[in-house]
Order: C-alpha cells, then sequence, then structure tokens
C-alpha cells in the first residue's frame, strides 16, 4: 500500500511536472508568432524590412511605425547593423503600433564590421586565392566571413546572441547566411558584364588554410588540387553543412533566450543549393522568408507561385513556415496583387515586402485591402 500510494504520488508529480513544462513551451512561442499561432488557416501575415539610421529621432521612426501598421503590416524586420542598444530603443516604439519587431542581422556577409576587420584571417578565400578582407567578389560590400573558422563563427554566434536579448523582439532573422554567390541572378549579370556558365575560381570560397585541411582531414583529398571541384560532391556538402552549422547554433542560441529564428533565403532549395550554397530545408528555423524576387532572375509573377510551392513541399513534415519575400520596386500595383495571391495559394503563411521606404502609395492601397 505505501509503496502504491508514494508510486501514485509520484506519478502526479510528474503529470504536474509536465504540465507545466508543456504551459511554458507553449507560452514561450505565444508571445512571438502570435498572429501565425492563432487560427493559422486564416491568418495570412504581412512583414516588411527596413533599415534603421540611429541619427533619426524616435517620432520619426513612430510616424513610419504607425503607417506600417494602418497599412495592414504585422511584423517588421529592422536591420540595426547588429547593435542591440538601437534595436531596444526601437522595439517599444514598434510595439506601440502593434508590430512584431524581427532582428535583422548580415550574418556571414558582414561589411564594416570594426572587430571583424581586426583579424583578416577571418574573411573566405577564392579558389583564385583572393580574400574578401581586401578583394571582395563583385561589390565593395561583399566582405563574406569563413564560416569555418572558430573565431569567425564564434564572433557572428556573439551577435546573434546580442540580438536575441533585447526584450520584446520575436526573433532574431538572418540575412547573408550562405557563402558568396557562385551564380548571380541572371538579371544582375549584365551589370557586371559577366557571363557565369561554369564555376569560377573568382567566385568559389572558401579555399582557406582551415578549411582545406578540416576537408582534408576527412575526406583525404585536397580540393585546391582538383581540376573541377564544382563536381566534387563531398567538398560541396562539407560548405553546406557549414552554413548549417551557423544556424543550427543560432536556433539553440536564440531559443535559449525564448526567442525564434528566422532567415532571409534564396528562392527554393534546389536553387540556393546551386547559386549560393545554402540548403535551407534541411536547418533548425522557425521560418524562412525565401526572396523570391521575380525581377532579379527574368521571370513573370506566375514564377513566385512556384517557386513559394517548391519550397512548400519541401519542408512538408518540418515545423519551419514559410512566408514569401516580394521585391515592391517597379511592380504595378495589380502585379503585386497577384504575387500576393500566388504565395497565399501555394501555401506561404504570409508574404514579405522588401522595403518598407520603397513601397508606393498605390502598392499599399492593394496591400492594405488584400488585408480586409
Ligand atoms: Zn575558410
Amino acid at each position: 500500500m505505501v509503496n502504491s500510494k508514494q508510486e501514485q504520488s509520484s506519478m502526479s508529480f510528474l503529470k504536474r511536472f509536465l504540465f507545466l513544462v508543456f504551459i511554458a513551451s507553449i507560452s514561450c512561442c505565444d508571445e512571438v508568432f502570435a498572429q501565425t499561432d492563432v487560427n493559422s488557416e486564416k491568418v495570412f501575415k504581412f512583414w516588411t524590412w527596413i533599415t534603421a539610421d540611429e541619427k533619426r529621432t524616435n517620432e520619426s521612426f513612430s510616424e513610419d511605425f504607425e503607417k506600417y501598421s494602418r497599412n495592414g503590416i504585422d511584423a517588421i524586420l529592422i536591420n540595426t547593423y547588429a547593435n542591440p542598444k538601437l534595436l531596444e530603443r526601437l522595439v517599444p516604439l514598434a510595439k506601440k503600433n502593434d508590430l512584431e519587431v524581427h532582428a535583422w542581422m548580415f550574418t556571414v556577409n558582414r561589411p564594416g564590421d570594426k572587430i571583424a576587420e581586426q583579424h583578416p584571417e577571418w574573411y573566405a578565400v577564392s579558389r583564385d586565392g583572393k580574400s574578401c578582407f581586401d578583394d571582395p567578389p563583385y561589390v565593395g560590400y561583399y566582405k563574406w566571413m569563413c564560416p569555418t573558422r572558430k573565431e569567425s563563427k564564434a564572433h557572428i554566434l556573439s551577435l546573434v546572441e546580442g540580438l536575441a536579448k533585447v526584450e520584446g523582439v520575436a526573433s532574431v532573422h538572418l540575412d547573408y547566411i550562405r557563402y558568396s554567390d557562385i551564380f548571380l541572378p541572371i538579371s544582375l549579370l549584365p551589370k557586371y558584364d559577366l557571363k557565369q556558365e561554369t564555376e569560377l575560381p573568382r567566385y568559389d570560397f572558401c579555399y582557406c588554410d582551415v578549411c582545406v585541411s578540416e576537408f582534408e582531414k576527412i575526406h583525404h583529398k585536397n580540393p585546391k588540387d582538383s581540376e573541377n571541384p564544382s563536381i566534387d560532391m563531398e567538398w560541396k556538402n562539407f560548405r553546406l553543412n557549414k552554413v548549417k552549422a551557423i544556424v543550427d547554433e543560432a536556433y539553440d542560441i536564440v531559443h535559449a533566450n525564448n526567442k525564434m529564428l528566422t532567415a532571409a533565403v534564396f528562392p527554393y532549395p534546389e536553387m540556393a543549393d546551386h547559386m549560393v550554397r545554402q540548403r535551407w530545408d534541411k536547418w533548425n528555423v522557425d521560418a524562412v522568408l525565401p526572396m523570391i524576387y521575380h525581377s532579379f532572375y527574368n521571370e513573370e509573377i506566375d514564377w513566385i507561385g512556384y517557386a513559394t510551392g517548391q519550397g512548400v513541399s519541401d519542408l512538408k513534415g518540418k515545423e519551419t513556415e514559410l512566408h514569401t519575400g516580394i521585391y515592391v520596386p517597379n511592380m504595378k500595383p495589380e502585379e503585386l496583387k497577384s504575387a500576393m495571391q500566388a504565395a497565399k495559394k501555394n501555401g506561404a503563411k504570409g508574404v514579405a515586402l522588401f522595403d518598407g521606404p520603397a513601397i508606393t502609395d498605390e502598392q499599399w492601397e492593394i496591400i492594405s485591402s488584400f488585408k480586409d
């Protein structure tokens, strides 16, 4: 009898304990994705990306936030250049306007990073031996870190943690979470007077000593000796996994701070893999916002639906939500409407518009009426 009573009381303690854990896990996620958690079948979420200049006044930020909120935006992704202080200042202003705040950061590409600049060896090195530290590919702001080195990775994750600690933030939002483009979007090639039909050494990363020696240790071959490293699947997979490792660690860090992890990614996994070595369907991430920017790829509006559907299908069985990123400049209002319909029809949980300041009055009309 005594034994069975003890057993009963320990059972009910266990049940109570599990119930409390269950409640705690609900309430931690509740605040973050309130818009999608409640009645997710019916709620379609609207996001926009903005970059914050710390010289601006609170009043001018509030004016913008009020406008976004009035026009149906639910969530804003704020780039504060990974500055948690500026984010702390903006969160209450945004919340006052019922906006969810996401801390948007440049992740592996870190232009203007004063700490990283003290360590030239942290930067990615191309197959032809050029470092992003002093000879970046394509554009001056392409300052890619090596994702493998312990120190550069730890630096990136410390910035993630700094943002995750800001009270009231819903997620840390990773952008540039990939390698530099091995293939540029087709519409950008003429701008750089480039033809990219194979993986060119100038745009192929990272061949620094740490990456090469770590790879050699596992696979007993040196990618620098390969005549055509683009067909070496272990080398490709090694790099896909290096990006995934940063994401998965970031996921643990933000969750330890009761926040979510979101990311801006390439249109759909196969395409992301091919262009920038980013296989986001394998990541631990709460939501992805694929940048399904049709005009970058000379595609039509229906492609937004195609790419959305592909991503949604690749995420089947995972808890990761997909919200379609739309590039609004030069879009006619009716095109924007069709794009949002295509995203919704193909399973997106929302749309993210790039970027807030670029949205015209005519486009706002479409967005707010789509909302109703
Ligand atoms: Zn490296």
